[in-house]
């Protein structure tokens, strides 16, 4: 279990500016990053939702992915986008394991467990750019609530992709198509187990179906997609291009 890490603290806190980074209202006492106004005009995703039910079915169909956990939608001008952005540009890497921490809590209110948490990895010259990958400070905030461990190592992006925001659904899917590969040494944890594939946005979904396809081609038996941020269906709510990696 050496190479599972439960915690993991980005060194984005150094850099704590006492503003909301999405209103620039000042901080009150024990709130980070994001007020609590801006938290509370997120939108959050129920299980009851259009959109979130015609994405777990279109994923239950595709025999990839066997349910569904977001915590918000992604929407135009709300802190989610400023958050995302500031996720991949600037080091505010404390949101982005508070963000895991809020989806962990979500995991055990909804009665998921797990074995691994496996967050989408980046391309290296991206995470070299960038300094982390956003995927693994959610996974670090969820592994920390859940006790569930989370390998940043387990899957590895092999080929690069093109940017898919100008990507019909099926582009993406033959763009993201044999991106990313399971590490041979990590297979016999695999085996069996029920693992967590966690991403900061879920769009389409091509991204967390092909590395589930993956790790269940290594043996995974059930795979659960987790993200903060899901967007909202077409004519749901405004459509928002985010850029991927
Ligand atoms: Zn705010």
């Amino acid at each position: 279990m050496g190479f599972l890490r439960t915690l993991f603290e980005p060194v984005g806190d150094l850099f704590f500016t006492a503003e909301c980074f999405h209103c620039q209202a000042p901080l009150a006492d024990g709130e980070q990053r994001l007020c609590a106004a801006c938290w509370a005009a997120l939108t959050p995703v129920r299980e009851t939702d259009r959109t979130f039910r015609i994405m777990t079915e279109r994923f239950r169909a595709d025999g990839e992915i066997d349910g569904l956990l977001s915590l918000f939608y992604f929407e135009k001008g709300k802190a989610l986008q400023t958050l995302a952005h500031a996720l991949k540009y600037q080091e505010v890497g404390s949101f982005g394991t508070e963000l895991g921490r809020r989806l962990g809590a979500a995991a055990l209110e909804r009665g998921v467990t797990a074995d691994l948490i496996v967050p989408v990895p980046l391309n290296r010259r991206k995470e070299r750019e960038r300094g982390y990958n956003q995927s693994d400070l959610l996974a670090g905030g969820m592994s920390a609530v859940t006790g569930v461990p989370f390998d940043p190592r387990a899957v590895r992006r092999v080929r690069y992709t093109v940017t898919q925001t100008a990507l019909t659904a099926e582009q993406r899917r033959e763009n993201i198509a044999d991106a990313f590969e399971v590490r041979p040494r990590r297979r016999g944890a695999l085996r069996g187990a029920h693992v967590i594939v966690v991403d900061d946005v879920i769009t389409t979904g091509s991204t967390v179906r092909e590395i589930a396809r993956m790790l269940k081609q290594a043996g995974a038996a059930r795979i659960t997609a987790a993200s903060a941020g899901l967007a909202m269906l077409e004519g749901e709510g405004p459509a928002v291009d985010i850029e991927e990696r």
